[in-house]
Order: C-alpha cells, then sequence, then structure tokens
C-alpha cells in the first residue's frame, strides 16, 4: 500500500528530520528576521536537488517539485519563533537569550524539509505539481498574507493547500482537526479614553477618564453576552490598562489594550463595530473622548473545506489508524494559514505531540514547551500522503 510505504519512507528519514529540527531549535529566529532558518531551508532543498524561490515576504521560500501537468496543491509550514526565554530541559536548547521555539515552528519545516526528500524520491509518479511554502512570521505578522500577496498560490494555481500544527493535547500517535471553522479570527485593540487631569481631591474640577475605562469596560462585557446568539462564540478581553502615576493625581488619560476573537469574519466585524461604538458613545456620555484602534494583522477564521477534511481523515486514518484521527473542537486561538485557506480549499490538521513520558505536556507558547519527536515522521508522512493523494485526482 502506498500510504503504509510513505510512512515507512518519511519513519526512515526521522533522522535527517530531527536533525534538522534540532538545528531550527538551537537558532529560533523572530519574525521577519527568519534569515538563517531560510538558508537553511534554501541549502536543504539544494540538496534535494529541489528549485525554489527564496526571499518572498522577506525570508520566505517556496520550493517545486513534481513532473509538470496535472494540479497543482501546495503544502505549507511556518518558520518563526516567539521571544520567551526557554526553559525546557532538552539538549538543543536554544542558544538565543529571549527567544525560543516555542510553538513548534521548527517541527513545522522540518517536517515538510521530510515531505519534500520523501517526495522527492518519487517525484516521477507524481502527476503534478507540489509547492512547498515555508512562510514567515505565523505570530502576528501576518507571514501568509503577505506570501498570498506575494502570489505564491498562483502560477500555477494551487487548487487545495495542507498545513499541520503540533497540538499537545493530542498524545503521539494521532491527528485532530474539525470541518468547517478550526481557529478563530483574531485581532488587537487599543482604546484610549481622553479626560482632564487634575487634582484628585478636585474631581469636579477634572474630567476623570479613570471611571470612564472602568464603565467601557465594564460594558464591553455584554457585547458578546447579550448581543451574540449564544451558539456563536466570541471573546472581547481587556488585557491591560494604563493610567495616572500619583495618588492624588486624576491623570488626562487612560489607555486600554485586549485582544478580539470570533469563529467568522462576520462576528469578528460586528465586534469592532460595536467596540468603537460602546467606546466612544460611554466615553461621550462622561464628557470624555474615546478614540479606537485595532492595530496589527487582524487573522481571519481558519477555516477547513469540508471535503478536504473527509480525505484528510481517511489519510491520516491509513497512517495511524481511524481511530487515532479525531475531530476536535474549534479553538479560539488564531492562525495565519487561514490567509491562505480563504483563498482556496484548505485543511489544518493538529499533529498529536503529547508525551507524559517525555514530559511533552506543556501548551505552546509555555517556556517549559516540550515536543514528543517520535511524532515528526507521522508530520511528514500526512503531508506526502496529502499531495500523493491530491495528484492521482482527476484534475479539478
Ligand atoms: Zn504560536
Ligand atoms: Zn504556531
Amino acid at each position: 500500500m502506498i500510504w503504509s510505504d510513505l510512512r515507512r519512507e518519511a519513519e526512515a528519514a526521522k533522522n535527517w528530520i530531527l536533525s534538522l529540527r534540532r538545528q531550527l531549535h538551537k537558532h529560533p529566529e523572530l519574525m521577519y528576521e527568519e534569515f538563517r532558518t531560510s538558508q537553511l531551508v534554501q541549502d536543504t532543498l539544494s540538496e534535494l536537488q529541489i528549485p525554489f524561490e527564496a526571499g518572498i515576504a522577506e525570508t520566505g521560500v517556496v520550493g517545486t517539485l513534481g513532473s509538470g501537468d496535472g494540479p497543482c496543491i501546495a503544502l505549507r509550514a511556518d518558520m518563526d519563533a516567539l521571544p520567551i526565554q526557554e526553559a525546557a530541559d532538552v539538549e538543543f536548547r536554544s542558544e538565543v537569550d529571549g527567544k525560543m521555539h516555542a510553538c513548534g515552528h521548527d517541527c513545522h519545516t522540518a517536517m515538510l524539509l521530510g515531505a519534500a526528500k520523501v517526495l522527492k524520491q518519487r517525484e516521477e509518479s507524481l502527476k503534478g505539481t507540489v509547492k512547498l511554502i515555508f512562510q514567515p512570521a505565523e505570530e502576528g505578522g501576518a507571514g501568509g498574507k503577505r506570501m498570498s500577496d506575494a502570489g505564491v498560490l498562483a502560477n500555477p494555481n494551487v487548487s487545495r493547500i495542507f498545513g499541520l500544527h503540533v497540538w499537545p493535547m493530542l498524545p503521539t500517535g494521532t491527528f485532530g482537526s474539525r470541518a468547517g471553522t478550526f481557529l478563530a479570527a483574531a485581532g488587537e485593540l487599543d482604546i484610549t479614553i481622553h479626560g482632564r487631569g487634575g487634582h484628585a481631591a478636585m474631581p469636579h474640577q477634572c474630567i476623570d477618564p479613570v471611571v470612564t475605562a472602568a464603565k467601557v469596560i465594564t460594558e464591553l462585557q455584554t457585547i458578546v453576552s447579550r448581543e451574540l446568539d449564544p451558539m456563536n462564540s466570541a471573546v472581547i478581553s481587556i488585557t491591560s490598562i494604563h493610567g495616572g502615576e500619583a495618588y492624588n493625581v486624576i491623570p488626562e488619560q487612560v489607555k486600554l489594550q485586549g485582544t478580539i476573537r470570533a469563529l467568522d469574519t462576520d462576528t469578528f466585524q460586528m465586534l469592532q463595530k460595536r467596540i468603537e461604538e460602546t467606546a466612544t458613545q460611554i466615553a461621550a456620555a462622561a464628557q470624555c473622548r474615546a478614540e479606537v484602534a485595532f492595530p496589527g494583522n487582524a487573522y481571519p477564521a481558519t477555516v477547513n473545506d469540508d471535503a478536504l477534511w473527509e480525505t484528510v481523515q481517511e489519510l491520516a486514518g491509513e497512517l495511524v489508524g481511524s481511530d487515532h484521527v479525531h475531530e476536535i473542537p474549534a479553538l479560539m486561538g488564531g492562525e495565519d494559514f487561514a490567509f491562505f485557506a480563504e483563498q482556496v480549499p484548505g485543511c489544518f490538521v493538529g499533529l498529536g505531540i503529547r508525551n507524559e513520558d517525555c514530559g511533552a505536556t506543556y501548551s505552546v507558547h509555555h517556556p517549559m514547551f516540550k515536543v514528543d519527536e517520535d511524532a515528526l515522521p507521522l508530520g511528514t508522512a500526512l503531508h506526502a500522503c496529502f499531495a500523493v493523494h491530491s495528484l492521482s485526482q482527476p484534475t479539478e
């Protein structure tokens, strides 16, 4: 069977994949600074004799393999690390102070290079083209959007895309995802409440932005609880308040920051609109003025194509047994794979990496985050299965 062959070939490449992953893990790079990482990807593709284009969206790389005629599909990995000081006890610990691959993007890159190796060995039999997309800046920099804007899904046109994320909630040897929305639309929020400062003993001569900020925060809680269908999940969290320095001074202004999450783009936009209306009108009622901004890059929801998830479930079932492939609940985390899946049918899947025996129990973005590396060949195998299966389909 081809699927078990692909699994065996991925397992045979395990040490090669782990060595790449560990090199990446030792040298984490933050968004749009993945130069060393990008170079390793390019060197590895060259070694595999896979042509590529580099320098897309700063550090992005797209490799191409296959036998030309037929459909074109894409496999995607992200390359950036996080500004976290690593505390995990691994021998290949981060050598860069304050930076860590705490979201497993080192594994994603290494697994996709593994798939490149496995697929290259059977390139003649691939009836079409596989694009290997290595993108920068998943962690808030919308590298996926920049890659997509740069045209990586065109020439030839990609008809479907697949991506993996290490998933610490699932044990090694399993996969999980779901039909439809898997991850949330996510964006940032800034509110500045302008008042009039003065002596705290004479509040009648001031316009107090602190009390107004408290009212705004309280009122924002009713948008999700009172205005949204209870079956439609969303989050508005105010995560930071800054205003004032002294016991006896009413400050000029108070700044609030927070995050907005929703499972679809319409709801996300509705939340933005209602946050703006609520903050400005509550502030106006208190004679203050609120400025509302949505900085950074809002990520759309990551929506899996239903039919593709069916296909991936079957392929993953061939690799690990169908009872180890799970339909899991949607999460309010954001993911910029969404920018690709907005353009073409996509499927984004969680790869189980949890293993108590090796301490791989912490969540992503935790300083103790650790991956059970035994899972990595499975990720490589599923990438390869997706490509081989997609290119054996009649042209869409
Ligand atoms: Zn992350
Ligand atoms: Zn991630």
